[in-house]
């Protein structure tokens, strides 16, 4: 049995700049502040997100932590609106149709998101770009825990409350487009298959241990072969 973990951004989609727009404007409106734009938001967690850029513009960890909830509130409601306006903000990306196709029906693989959105912002995302929710039966968000290497174990919690098989080791896979998915994923001693869908290119996924690496996921059968080994 594998349980199968992906990541959300860069690895099942991408979006068009409506998530950043919609966090932005949520710091704006709660905390009167400009966010630095040299922050990199992917691999890590909606709620890690907001702190790196609330320190920077010099707030302490009492002040966000007593206002988080309201970031990330006013977050989704921006996201709800920016994607109620017909335009598609997220987008699959090339193979996930397929690969997902591939691998739900199997009796030896159950499949999960393992993500730094926070739970119905990852919702937003799927259904915007056309993904089934329900495919997806054990999943960790990063309204879970605020750090990444938590949510592998979050996951294997859930895994094992829902099938009642305790998933370890290689039986764990998670799928994702940068370092810090790689890294999650040894609290757990998972198998890891990088995508270089996201701003990482294979050979740094790889240098940072990744099991197996493919430029995207368009070749399900190599892609199916790495996942269940
Ligand atoms: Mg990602």
């Amino acid at each position: 049995m594998k349980l199968v973990l992906f990541d959300i951004d860069g690895t099942l989609l991408k979006g068009n700049g409506a998530a950043r727009r919609a966090f932005e404007g949520s710091l704006r409106d709660a905390f009167a502040m400009e966010p630095d734009p040299r922050v990199h938001y992917d691999g890590k967690t909606d709620p890690q997100i907001a702190r790196e850029l609330l320190r920077l513009a010099g707030h302490d960890d009492a002040a966000i932590d007593a206002r988080l909830p309201e970031v990330i509130d006013g977050y989704l409601a921006r996201l709800r609106r920016e994607v109620a306006v017909g335009e598609r903000h997220f987008t699959t990306l090339p193979g996930v149709d397929a690969l997902l196709d591939a691998l739900q029906p199997r009796r030896d693989v159950v499949l999960g998101l393992l993500t730094g959105n926070v739970e119905s912002g990852a919702a937003i995302k799927l259904r915007c770009a056309g993904l089934d929710w329900d495919r997806f039966r054990v999943n960790a968000f990063g309204s879970d825990h605020e750090d990444r290497p938590e949510l592998p174990r979050v996951a294997r919690r859930r895994a094992r409350e829902l099938t009642g098989h305790d998933f370890d080791g290689d039986a764990i896979v998670v799928v994702g487009d940068t370092p810090a998915d790689i890294a999650c994923a040894r609290s757990v001693r998972a198998r890891t298959v990088g995508v270089a869908t996201g701003r990482y290119p294979a050979d740094e996924l790889a240098g940072h241990g990744a099991t197996a690496t493919f430029a995207d996921l368009t070749d399900t059968d190599a892609v199916v072969a790495a996942i269940c080994g």
